[in-house]
């Protein structure tokens, strides 16, 4: 689906602007570390209330060394170096979570982006997320509580 596709390249691209990502980034964290960091997300408020998962497995990448991807409801996988940053995993546990509230299938919408931008505050601080929501703008990525009316809905409930 074309918009879908120009969504994502729009978060993507904001992303690698707010954090200065590159497919060359060193690694921020090892693999023991990583599992750590998801396992203090998957232990945090924000993420229990809307019903995210614990014990999710933080894998290497054994196949796509360039790719970065929830595998499972219950694993994400990184790619070598890049992979193994704050903001890579947040995405990747964002879709986690976006998939144990909604059962919709991982994509970049509205909601993933109002996710994201909420993780990225509790573990980055609000400087990193102000970053985010340059590139946001900068890219003309969507985002936002209004018209996703089950995510409205889920957030009030808390
Ligand atoms: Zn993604």
């Amino acid at each position: 689906m074309p918009t879908r596709d120009n969504q994502r390249r729009k978060v993507y691209e904001a992303e690698y602007y707010a954090f200065n990502r590159a497919g060359d980034s060193p690694a921020e964290f090892t693999l023991k570390e990583a599992q750590k960091f998801v396992n203090r997300i998957s232990s945090r408020g924000l993420y229990q209330k809307l019903g995210g998962p614990r014990g999710v497995i933080v894998k290497s990448n054994p196949r796509r060394r360039t790719m970065s991807m929830m595998v499972s409801p219950f694993a994400i996988e990184l790619a070598d170096g890049w992979g193994y940053n704050k903001d890579v995993i947040l995405h990747e546990m964002t879709h986690v979570l976006i998939y144990h509230v909604s059962r919709r299938s991982a994509h970049h919408g509205l909601e993933f982006v109002l996710l994201y931008r909420r993780l990225v505050e509790q573990e980055m601080g609000i400087e990193q997320r102000r970053k985010l929501d340059l590139g946001l703008e900068k890219y003309g990525a969507k985002w936002g509580v209004n018209g996703s009316e089950w995510l409205k809905k889920k957030l009030a409930d808390l």
